[in-house]
């Protein structure tokens, strides 16, 4: 048997595997195109015909609205702008409940504490990373306005079943679909079964602009209101008599034509490359199942996953060796793999130290709700002992590094008894 690389044998990948990229001689000749027209960018931040951006802005969010089967779909120069639009759209107040997901990117539990929202972190399902429905339910009370939902690492939360609880209360489901382009559940893309989805555009996603976002709505009234805070709305709330000013506080979050130029190619070639990202974590999948202490990612009835990353769990009991050697032993094979995902989110210090916006603990002085260790018991276990992540949009893996990555498992799995034995001696 081959020796394990961690003990000093030969690693089965001898380089880095090849980065992923999307970008192709179709993005370069559209940014040619924009950039020799002169006009980087056309919105003007008051009532006129540039208020909803210039040429490309407009197709790129047409074509984006038919591809995603919505009435609206608006850019943002990211998704994080995206989330602070869709919370002020949907009327977050100070000391409003914003119920949130402890596994995610920070961006979605922040987003709330600008209008002085209070994030209240619901634990996850073990089997799909995302949204325990049933949790979510028992924190709703009558100060929640609004829900986030993540798809997390490209798998769709529980959507329709959140949307039908949203709706039964009178609150918002909004979707952070930034890792889930072309997910759907029940037949039903992600990122259109909230009231609001708000996907990412930036460089480490599936397909992408450099930096920036897109939100979707089927709502007028939310998608105007989505608008005016993209583009400084006070300036056009006389002309179009709006009536509720609520939040309509106007950033600059818009995106330029350069950016838009790019995206409309990223999404004629968007089923490409999600499937072939989708197609790799399969084989990924396939030829790790029945591996010792090692499940990997499921997907859940009518849903379609699209592997963000790729996230398996590890049973030390069955494996007989822990998180950290197994891991240990497949880098050193040369598959970059990592630990867990992020840690719980309510460990952040602007929670743990309720320091957010301004010096004296706002939004976090309207508010009765604690963030202790010990909040999210699922997410903790995943952060602490179980998750395994490969970064399925880091990698083009063409298949004779696929190949490799495969082998190293196998090889590193066939000798769980050796990194026992490397565990106890503590080698
Ligand atoms: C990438 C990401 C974000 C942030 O996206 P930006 O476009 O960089 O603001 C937010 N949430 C999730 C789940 C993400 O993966």
């Amino acid at each position: 048997m081959a020796l394990l690389a961690v003990l000093g044998g030969t690693p089965v990948l001898n380089k880095l595997l090849t980065p992923y990229s999307s970008m192709g001689a179709e993005e370069v000749e559209a940014v040619n195109n924009v950039a020799r027209s002169g006009r980087l960018s056309s919105f003007i931040g008051a009532w006129c015909a540039d208020f909803d951006g210039g040429h490309e802005i407009r197709a790129f969010e047409r074509e984006w609205a038919e591809r995603f089967d919505c009435r609206h779909a608006i850019t943002v120069n990211s998704n994080t702008s995206g989330l602070i639009a869709a919370l002020g759209a949907v009327g977050v107040s100070p000391g409003d409940e914003v119920i949130v997901p402890p596994y995610s990117m920070s961006a979605t539990v922040m987003a709330p504490l600008f209008y002085g929202g209070i994030p209240v972190f619901v634990d996850i399902e073990p089997k799909t990373f995302c949204l325990d429905p049933a949790l979510v339910r028992a924190s709703i009370t009558s100060k929640t306005r609004a829900i986030i939902a993540v798809n997390l690492f490209g798998h769709p939360a529980a959507l329709h079943e959140l949307r039908a609880l949203a709706d039964e209360h009178g609150i918002y489901l909004i979707e952070d679909a930034a890792q889930s382009p072309l997910a759907s559940e029940n037949g039903r893309m992600t990122g259109t079964i909230g009231h609001i989805g708000v996907f990412s555009l930036n460089y480490h996603k599936h397909i992408h602009t450099g930096e920036g976002g897109m939100c979707c709505t089927d709502d007028d009234a939310l998608s105007l209101r989505m608008r005016m805070i993209r583009n400084h709305g006070e300036n056009v709330i006389e002309p179009l008599h709006v009536e509720d000013i609520t939040n309509l506080v106007g950033f600059n979050f818009r995106m330029t034509e350069l950016s838009a130029a790019i995206g409309r190619e990223q999404l004629r070639k968007a089923d490409t490359l999600v499937s072939g990202r989708q197609a790799i974590a399969e084989r990924l999948t396939a030829a790790t199942q029945g591996l010792p202490g090692l499940t990997p990612p499921m997907v859940r009835q009518d849903c379609r996953h699209v592997y963000y990353v790729w996230c398996a769990r590890h049973d030390a009991a069955v494996a007989g060796v822990s998180r950290a050697t197994v891991v240990r032993a497949l880098v050193a094979e040369g598959v970059p793999l990592s630990e867990g995902y992020v840690k719980p989110l309510y460990m952040l210090p602007a929670f743990q130290r309720r320091i957010a916006i301004g010096r004296n603990g706002w939004p976090f002085t309207l508010s009765e709700r604690r963030y202790d260790k010990g909040l999210c018991p699922v997410v903790e276990r995943m952060d602490e002992h179980e998750l395994v992540e490969f970064c399925t949009c880091s990698h083009a893996l063409p298949e004779e590094e696929l190949a490799c990555v495969i082998e190293a498992f196998q090889k590193v799995y066939s000798q769980l008894d050796v990194l026992a034995d490397m565990e106890k001696k503590r080698l």
